[in-house]
């Protein structure tokens, strides 16, 4: 199977330089020429396998290109014991036929784990078969979660080096803290001095500097991205879904063949385009629920037709959401509208000029028939904590917290009771300050941090702060450099060629 691009019908593409290089040089994302199918008995089949064995049968129809020996050697080394529980991901209960698929077990306690754990592996296979001989460096710009699990699934791998750049007044204090203590050999972690769009355009200068390059280029290195657009991020995230109606036929919670809603917290429209790709698979699912915080641009657009980034950008409290631009909605774009690279091309020029688009009656009706799409600004997400916790004692995050929200709202007002699937991207304590209040805990006071709030939220909710986090109190701070933004060329380059 190959790749195209979705802006340019003359690239055609293997898997493992799709992986390799990120992005089609015209701007493009890559997707696979032809969705692969799976049927009655390719499901069951994967009832009694784990995880990893799961993931292997996926990864097999879409990396043409690998071996068998390749991808196990991938999916071994990705889900195993950097997970905290057997089934990498685990599915809780809340009322009967409504499921929560908890994707925070990973290392770094977000959904980002799920890609970003396996990521290094696929990549590094994919560039002995495409660049061999090269050392990759992978730059990140990240405005949280995204840096960290980069630099986990990074630390260590053979062949690679990971920078990580984030904005010094923008991320909270726990993910700060998780990235100065960050241990391996091949890393680097610095904060800068400005927000998250600095980081960006910094790490994106660098990207597309030939000097820089060419002089990379003498030490034998490639510069590579870990970016949430690249297929070996997207490919994985399919995989759980349809591991979940797996896990759901093997508890006897649905029979094969029974269709159940996804619904998920959305931001760069990644996690909930791999739903799509799972249904198109023909795994059997009734419809995708789009949910949003208070940055709603999905929701208009999903509702409408009309994607307007001319609005005003808030902050939240489900800050992995705070997003004008769902960089993956293009792949979705593509498909729905007959793969027309012309069509795609006009809409994201438009949207690069103007800030605005719309589509076409008929893609606009094919996504209504698709999709469902809701909002939750942020007082309704601490409502959604409190009304879960209290009526299920179960712990969300904020940002799970919106999908439940929506989803309520969906039940409402369709009346559709078809068995529901939440994906939960995040465990409470990452976001415990906000998890807190939402319960009624008063965060402030003198001497207050991080850790004190999360250790009063455990015994408050007789939940336990997980491993990865509660080990961050005690680790050594390795990373302490700010720089100002126009130091930042120099600062990879004096890392990559120490
Ligand atoms: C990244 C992230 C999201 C958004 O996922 P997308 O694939 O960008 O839609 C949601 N929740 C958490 C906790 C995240 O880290």
């Amino acid at each position: 199977m190959k790749y195209k691009s979705t802006r340019n019908p003359q690239i055609k593409i293997t898997s493992a330089q799709a992986i390799a290089q990120g992005l089609s040089h015209e701007g493009g994302l890559f997707v696979p020429e032809e969705l692969p199918k799976m049927g009655e008995n390719d499901i069951l089949n994967l009832c009694e396998k784990s995880y990893a064995e799961r993931a292997f049968e996926i990864f097999r129809l879409f990396l043409e290109d690998f071996s068998d020996e390749e991808i196990r050697y991938c999916v071994e080394n990705a889900y195993g014991g950097n997970f905290d529980t057997e089934n990498i991901a685990e599915i809780s209960h809340l009322l009967k036929g409504t499921y929560i698929l908890e994707l925070w077990h990973g290392p770094t306690c977000a959904f980002k784990d799920m890609a970003l754990q396996i990521l290094p592996y696929l990549l590094t296979v994919s560039a002995k078969k495409t660049i061999p001989d090269k050392k990759t460096a992978i730059l990140v710009a990240t405005s949280g979660d995204t840096g960290k699990a980069a630099l986990e699934g990074f630390k260590n791998v053979e062949g690679t080096t990971i920078s990580v750049f984030y904005p010094e007044e923008g991320v909270s204090d726990m993910q700060k803290r998780q990235m100065q203590t960050q241990e391996g050999d091949n890393v680097f972690v610095c904060a800068v001095k400005g927000n998250f769009d600095d980081c960006q355009n910094g790490v994106k200068a660098i990207f597309t500097d030939k000097n820089f390059a060419s002089e990379l280029e003498k030490n034998g290195i490639v510069l590579s991205s870990a970016n949430s657009i690249n297929w070996g991020r997207l490919c994985p995230q399919i995989v759980y879904y349809i591991s979940a109606y797996a896990e759901l036929i093997k508890n006897e919670e649905i029979r094969y063949g029974e269709k159940i809603n996804i619904v998920v917290p959305t931001g760069n429209f990644g996690n909930i385009l791999a739903a799509y790709y799972a249904k198109e698979m023909g795994l059997p699912i009734n419809k995708l629920i789009c949910a949003s915080n208070a940055n709603n641009i999905l929701t208009d657009f999903i509702n409408t037709g009309v994607y307007d980034r001319n609005r005003e950008f808030y902050t939240t409290i489900s800050p992995s959401m705070d997003i004008l631009i769902s960089s993956n909605l293009e792949r979705l774009l593509y498909h729905l509208s007959g793969e027309n690279t012309d069509l795609v091309n006009k809409w994201f020029s438009s949207l690069k000029e103007n800030g605005r688009y719309e589509v076409t009656p008929e893609v606009k009706e094919k996504i209504s028939g698709l999709f469902y799409a809701g909002c939750c600004n942020d007082k309704e997400t601490k409502a959604a904590i409190k009304d879960c916790f209290g009526s299920y004692s179960y712990l969300m995050d904020t940002h799970t917290a919106v999908a439940y929200k929506v989803y309520g709202d969906y039940k409402k007002s369709t009346g559709d009771n078809t068995k529901t699937v939440i994906a939960s991207t995040a465990n409470p304590y990452k976001f415990g300050a906000a998890v807190f209040e939402a319960l009624g805990g008063i965060n402030s006071g003198e001497g207050t941090d991080e850790f004190d709030i999360i250790e009063k939220l455990e015994a408050m909710t007789k939940t336990v702060i997980p491993e990865p986090l509660a080990a961050t109190k005690n680790k050594a701070v390795r990373f302490r450099d700010v720089i100002e933004r126009e130091k930042m060329p120099e600062t990879v380059m004096n890392f990559l060629t120490k």
